[in-house]
């Protein structure tokens, strides 16, 4: 993705307050990232730990969203994360759920999806499997495997700007 300022990140956000907005943690290494490798930017709020923030490239521009997580999702590691689907997970997916933009959330609709706890899609669609046959056209692989998750979290994003 392209690299975000912290302005651009705040006014992302589709379902919270502008103030809200103004007073979020951002991104832990927000001047290191290595962009080039991050489908969409997502990370845990280190004051309230079941508290989430993803900012998702779109067509519109990015678009930020605040999730929150229950206590004990207890999906353990058999879930599978609906945005990186991958299958070699190393870590727990838990459910994370965002108030919808708008009238509607304001009415206190939601969705959910699950989604690796710290965000870790990006990492896992890049990771190589083995080659499971000679020939195998791994950068064709991997590369779908990019497109996937980019498609799916923007589905999800909207999803909650509706
Ligand atoms: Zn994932």
């Amino acid at each position: 993705m392209l690299p975000l300022t912290d302005r651009q990140i705040r006014s992302s956000f589709l379902n919270c307050s502008r103030k809200d907005a103004a007073r979020l943690p951002l991104p832990p290494g927000l001047d290191t990232l290595d962009w080039d490798r991050l489908d969409y930017l997502g990370w845990r709020d280190p004051q309230s730990p079941r508290r989430g923030y993803a900012v998702v490239p779109t067509e519109d521009g990015p678009k930020g969203i605040v999730v929150q997580t229950a206590a004990r999702a207890g999906t353990g590691k058999q879930a599978l994360c609906a945005w990186c689907q991958d299958v070699r997970l190393p870590h727990p997916v838990v459910l994370w759920v965002a108030r919808r933009a708008g009238a509607a959330g304001r009415a206190g609709s939601t969705v959910g999806t699950l989604i690796c706890e710290d965000f870790q899609c990006s990492a896992n669609v890049r990771k190589r499997p083995p080659m499971p046959y000679k020939g195998f056209d791994m950068d064709a692989h991997v590369e779908g495997l990019i497109e996937g998750l980019r498609e799916r979290s923007r589905g999800f994003l909207a999803s909650v700007d509706r």
